[in-house]
């Protein structure tokens, strides 16, 4: 099992798109480690935010979501990794590249809905 499957639809492409991104990023920065702890690090760490996210599937592209649910130290990771590796993505993975070009233009819902994210669902599952 893939440490994706626990995601659902949406949520599992944006981690895709993240573990992506990673990926770019840690093959420039820190090209020799073969297996990054600091990089697991964060896969790990987005795909807990991802799966508690309370959006759940309704999820807004991050930069535009009014919670910001990421710790400081793992939010300026983030922004040095999508700041290098946003751009080179639209080469190397244009697919979700484009499906993350078209979330980013969805509206976002003020509020998140009652009990939609990825965790509830999954632990109440009948
Ligand atoms: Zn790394």
């Amino acid at each position: 099992m893939a440490d994706h499957d626990i995601l659902q639809g949406s949520l599992q492409s944006e981690y895709k798109t993240i573990k992506a991104m990673v990926h770019i990023h840690c093959k420039a920065h820190h090209p020799h480690l073969s297996q990054c702890p600091t990089c697991q690090e964060f896969n790990q760490y987005a795909l807990m935010r991802l799966d508690r996210c309370p959006y759940g599937e309704q999820k807004p592209t991050c930069n535009k979501c009014p919670i910001h649910c990421y710790k400081p130290a793992m939010r300026e990771q983030a922004r040095q990794i999508m700041s290098y590796a946003g751009p080179r993505m639209l080469l190397k993975h244009p697919i979700l590249a484009i499906k993350h070009l078209v979330n980013e233009q969805r509206r976002v819902p003020s509020k998140p809905e009652q009990n939609v994210s990825n965790r509830h669902l999954r632990n109440n599952k009948a």
